[in-house]
């Protein structure tokens, strides 16, 4: 991508000097927490928690004085100081959410809408959102409780050593997917969804899932192609890049490599051949009118 010069967003809290917090988990029951990643085996594929389990032992109690701070993230503790690589995917994450920010008040715009951009907090190891706790694990999600895209850097680093996702396009499409679930919110079928995927069956509530992040990758790929009208930021190959790691990404994909075969009913992000089309639909036409991922027969989309 060329992004010379594009401003960075004042959207961003930088949440890294935390640290490692004792959080114990829990607290994820009630409001979802919405990670591009499908759930049950992210961690064996991001292999990282150990490492965190590491980072809060030593780290101890340093974030207990957050605890009670989901408002007020950056009146505290020492300043992070990142490395060159995590400051450059820092300076790329603000610039990527301030193009979204253009994007999508522009598209809104169009509908007669007012778009209210989402935050985005970058954390390390874990974090405290208004969805509960999270670790790194989890991969980066989005919280429609405080609004709040949240990313660990590392998993940018991870993608590249474990999925051999790489280039700065697939780090993109991983933000402007999380701020597609931001989108949902603020039309409001994020939460029309979530009350119909309370009152389902697993299964039912498991096809709802998909229908959410298969949109969720389709507005990914109309942020790319309205990005790049605006600010031509697309170089040759970006969308390739972006529709190898959806494919990396998909149920079906991720299941085989974690345990050899795979279980449909318990998709529940959709399959590499279904993310990797959504995406490319999107960025192809940049066509909202398209974004219909609800109505369709299942086995059609
Ligand atoms: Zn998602």
């Amino acid at each position: 991508m060329r992004l010379d010069g594009r401003r960075m967003s004042d959207n961003v809290n930088d949440r890294r000097g935390e640290g490692g917090m004792n959080m114990a988990g829990g607290g994820l029951g009630l409001l979802r927490l919405l990670s591009i990643l499908p759930g049950g085996i992210k961690t064996k594929l991001i292999g990282i928690g150990v490492v965190i389990a590491v980072v809060m032992a030593t780290q101890g109690t340093s974030g207990l004085s957050n605890m009670l701070g989901l408002s007020t993230p950056q009146q505290e503790n020492a300043e992070y100081v990142g490395t060159a690589e995590e400051q450059e995917l820092y300076k790329f994450s603000a610039q990527i959410l301030a193009g979204t920010e253009d994007v999508w008040t522009e598209l809104f715009r169009q509908m007669g809408k007012r778009y209210v951009p989402p935050k985005l907090v970058i954390f390390k190891d874990a974090v405290r959102s208004g969805c509960g706790n999270a670790t790194s694990s989890t991969g980066p999600f989005y919280c429609s409780a405080d609004q709040t895209v949240y990313i660990d850097l590392s998993f940018f680093m991870n993608m590249k050593r474990q999925l051999g996702a790489d280039g700065d396009f697939a780090y993109a499409y991983v933000i402007a997917h999380e701020v597609g679930h931001h989108v949902q919110y603020l039309l409001g079928d994020l939460d029309r969804m979530h009350e119909q995927m309370a009152s389902s069956s697993e299964a039912e509530s498991n096809r709802l899932s998909v229908r959410l992040e298969l949109q969720a990758d389709f507005y990914a790929g109309v942020w790319a192609y309205h990005d790049n009208k605006m600010f031509s930021s697309l170089e040759d190959g970006d969308i390739d890049e972006g529709l190898d790691v959806a494919r990396k990404i998909g149920d079906d994909y991720l299941q085989k490599k974690a345990r050899g075969y795979t279980v449909p009913e318990s998709f529940n992000h959709g399959t590499s051949e279904q993310r990797s089309r959504w995406l490319k639909l999107g960025a192809h036409t940049g066509d909202l009118s398209r974004r219909d991922t609800f109505t369709p027969a299942y086995d059609k989309l």
